[in-house]
């Protein structure tokens, strides 16, 4: 799923590319994804996008008139930049077309973001001018972000400190810090040597100092990446530069150990058994 160093690099593209440009044609092609109370293209024909904004596992598309789609991309959302004739693929769910660049341009310089999810989990909610995201699953509750966090190491502990979570599902619930996803969970607790089960309770000062510092340097890494390494026309996640997942059976970059693969409630998750030895009690 994209994960906060995608959503950020995103965002910064999405701007770029379409802001104060003005929605000429709007098709949706697959409306599963969509919770409107309205047809997109009544909301959005003619409006101009006034800004984007990354808020945890969303991107929220800003118009003038303040409509705002809040996009949830979940297990496969990904966004497209392309010229307008390009054909749709199969699974896209929308085409925004943006006039030309430089308004007024020629009509054969006009793009289009577009939006596809190849399992059509994603959410995309049509939120109208003047009305609340109160409504909207896990948007309004979620904690600071996880790349820009507010807190030094002292606060990070201590707020970490009042919940009894196992790590991962602390760096995952989005209501601590927001962005995380499976991937950058494992990326983070395989740069802070700490394995996914162990318990906020059974760290001492110097782990959860190193939890702190690995989630700021493995973000800030990896958004350095993404942003040299994604395609201007985007429709793909960048994952070159990760360390650990996927790696099942590749040698721990640290210390040459096999990582090991395992279970984590529904998910998968991977760790070097060296590196991240298992809480008490725990095979691996
Ligand atoms: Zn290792």
């Amino acid at each position: 799923m994209p994960e906060w160093p995608d959503l950020h690099v995103l965002r910064g593209r999405l701007a770029t590319a379409f802001a104060g440009k003005r929605v000429t044609a709007v098709r949706v092609h697959d409306p599963l994804v969509l919770r409107a109370t309205r047809p997109l293209p009544e909301a959005l024909r003619g409006r101009a996008l006034a800004d984007v904004v990354h808020r945890g596992r969303f991107l929220v598309l800003v118009f003038d008139d303040n409509t705002r789609l809040v996009i949830n991309p979940m297990l496969s959302g990904l966004f497209d930049i392309v010229p307008t004739d390009t054909k749709i693929r199969a699974t896209t769910a929308f085409a925004l077309t943006f006039d030309a660049i430089g308004l007024g341009g020629p009509l054969k310089d006009a793009r289009d973001l577009r939006y596809r999810d190849e399992t059509r989990m994603g959410k995309v909610y049509l939120v109208e001018p003047g009305a609340s995201t109160a409504e909207l699953p896990g948007f309004d509750r979620q904690g600071p972000e996880a790349g820009a966090l507010p807190w030094n190491a002292d606060e990070f502990a201590r707020r970490a400190r009042t919940t009894r979570r196992e790590l991962r599902n602390l760096l995952m619930s989005g209501d601590f810090v927001a962005g995380i996803g499976n991937a950058y969970a494992d990326e983070i607790l395989w740069a802070a040597k700490l394995h996914p089960k162990r318990r906020v309770a059974t760290l001492d000062e110097g782990e959860l100092d190193r939890l702190h510092g690995a989630v700021g340097a493995t973000l800030a890494r990896a958004v350095e990446v993404v942003e040299n390494e994604l395609p201007a026309e985007l429709g793909t996640k960048i994952r070159t530069h990760l360390k650990i997942r996927g790696k099942v059976g590749e040698p721990c970059a640290r210390c040459g150990t096999k990582i090991v693969r395992t279970r984590h409630g529904l998910d998968e998750m991977f760790v070097c058994p060296k590196c991240q030895p298992p809480p008490k009690g725990q095979l691996r």
